[in-house]
């Protein structure tokens, strides 16, 4: 029994029912090539399917990590410790930051994630919006700090 596979809608008539006749890596491997054919007109089409790049955060001393999003919600439980947020506010919230990276990446600072951070806590616990500001003056240096919070203190719209 094949096993039923959403079909890439044919380019030509429309129909959904397309299979793939062909595929093979291209690129070094950073893509796959896949010929389809549609069952309906019986044309045939090429899709690609290729790697997105690797969401990559410069830290404060110049080496990059893969950005990893259960270390940010490590440091957001960390700043919430005794705040008592319900974990779908917080899946949320890394969820948030996780398409702010995605959107400005593949490669963005910590201090920017860290700002990010900061912006979902502040809407979330003042506590832990506060306890966590203490540790991002450490990693955005103090200059950059002040002017970081002056920016978050300008009236939300
Ligand atoms: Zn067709």
């Amino acid at each position: 029994m094949p096993v039923p596979w959403p079909g890439m809608r044919c380019p030509y008539c429309g129909a959904d029912d397309t299979r793939v006749v062909d595929s093979r890596p291209v690129e070094g491997g950073g893509a796959i090539r896949r010929r389809r054919s549609c069952e309906t007109c019986e044309q045939r089409f090429t899709t690609y399917e290729r790697r997105e790049p690797a969401l990559m955060v410069r830290k404060r001393d110049g080496r990059l990590e893969a950005f990893d999003p259960a270390k940010v919600r490590a440091g957001m439980e960390r700043a919430l410790a005794d705040g008592g947020t319900d974990s779908d506010a917080l899946d949320t919230a890394v969820a948030r930051i996780e398409a702010f990276v995605e959107e400005h990446g593949p490669e963005i600072t910590s201090v920017e994630i860290g700002r990010q951070v900061l912006v979902e806590l502040r809407s979330m616990d003042e506590v832990a919006y506060l306890r966590f500001a203490s540790v991002y003056k450490d990693f955005a240096g103090a200059s950059d700090f002040s002017r970081e919070m002056q920016s978050l203190e300008e009236p939300r719209d």
